[in-house]
């Protein structure tokens, strides 16, 4: 886009941590919080560790938010930027990375309510532009692409557009009207994401759920096209699949029998993740085209995108391998 053309070098990866509360049944259970966030952007272990644990003591991310914290401060602080970012023209991804029944759909679920109530304000406030917005929304699972907009749910195919990059094809976009008409679009497409959930056993911790608004303006009383004045950017927020079905490949002996659940989507995600954060020169090729969500989010992510990842950990002792390896993430991806 022309923005990004006059904006160069390499955005960095905002990398936050989200530690929900313990949950009812952990409680029940007599669980106990392992964790403890020491200040704003540190979280510690409680416990001594044995001499040489091949674990940190501490772990220290762009932020960290307690379980006291709310969503509306996880927005501000860990995705607003990166949200307002595609009105002026960057393509922006907001991922929720983590365990299943971390928190990843409660977060996003408040982000999105919450970036989406900030663009329209920014709209309103910005009267020198006239915007037009769009929306779509989509689940991979078994690297199947499906439209969560349209009521039949044939998988979508990915070509590739000399101009565009990869495009998904016949993925239905609708205009938006107004603010209530894009909360009910995303009410639709959470509701067929349900929908999947219960015929299909648990679909939600083994897909991964965009939506994409694109933002598109041009100075007002100017012919739209324009090429000097036009920005265009997408704008994704991901509430991807619970992040165990990507550790689960490291358990090598594990590897055969666990093999259904290995997501490649997540474990591709992760790669270009760690190749993007460690700065283009040393990191060589980033194999965004071996799955279907990176293939999707290619123009989104490294060069000029902005990208924040919010990773959510239950705080719970039973979770402490789990959240280990979230942090590990979050560390590597920072
Ligand atoms: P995930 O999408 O990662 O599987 P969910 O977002 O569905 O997890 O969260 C699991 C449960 O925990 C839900 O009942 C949700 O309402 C609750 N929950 C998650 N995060 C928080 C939080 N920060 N505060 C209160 N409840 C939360
Ligand atoms: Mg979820």
């Amino acid at each position: 886009t022309q923005f990004a053309r006059v904006r160069s070098g390499e955005e960095k990866i905002y990398v936050t941590v989200r530690v929900r509360p313990l949950s009812s049944k952990e409680v029940a259970r007599s669980d106990v919080s392992d964790w403890v966030c020491t200040n704003h952007n540190t979280i510690a272990y409680k416990h001594a560790l044995p001499d040489r644990s091949p674990f940190p003591a501490t772990y220290t991310l762009d932020r960290v938010f307690g379980p006291e914290c709310q969503t509306q401060r996880v927005y501000e602080e860990g995705a607003k930027d990166v949200a307002l970012s595609a009105l002026t023209g960057l393509n922006s991804t907001i991922f929720a990375y983590g365990q299943t029944s971390s928190g990843k759909t409660f977060t996003m679920r408040g982000v999105t309510e919450s970036a989406i109530a900030d663009i329209f304000e920014y709209i309103q406030c910005n009267p020198d532009r006239e915007f037009v917005l769009k929306v779509a929304a989509l689940e991979i699972y078994n690297e199947v692409v499906k439209d969560l907009l349209a009521s039949d749910s044939a998988p979508l195919r990915l070509l590739d557009d000399k101009e565009k990059g990869t495009i998904v094809d016949k993925l239905r976009e609708e205009v938006v009207r107004d603010v209530n008409h894009l909360r009910e679009v995303i009410k639709i497409c959470e509701a067929q994401r349900q929908v999947g959930e219960t015929s299909l056993n648990d679909t939600s911790s083994r897909s991964h759920q965009i939506i994409r608004l694109t933002v598109e303006s041009h100075p007002s009383g100017v012919a739209p096209g324009a090429p000097a004045t036009s920005l265009v950017a997408s704008l994704n927020f991901v509430d991807l699949a619970g992040s165990e079905r990507a550790s689960q490949t490291h358990a090598d002996g594990a590897r055969l029998k666990e093999g259904a659940h290995i997501n490649r989507s997540l474990l591709t995600l992760s790669t270009c993740i760690r190749k993007l954060s460690g700065g283009s020169k040393k990191s060589g090729h980033v194999p965004y085209r071996d799955s279907k969500l990176t293939r999707i989010l290619q123009h989104s992510l490294g060069g000029n995108a902005r990208t924040a990842i919010i990773c959510t950990m239950s705080p719970a002792h039973s979770h402490v391998e789990q959240s280990r390896n979230t942090l590990a993430f979050a560390t590597r991806a920072k």
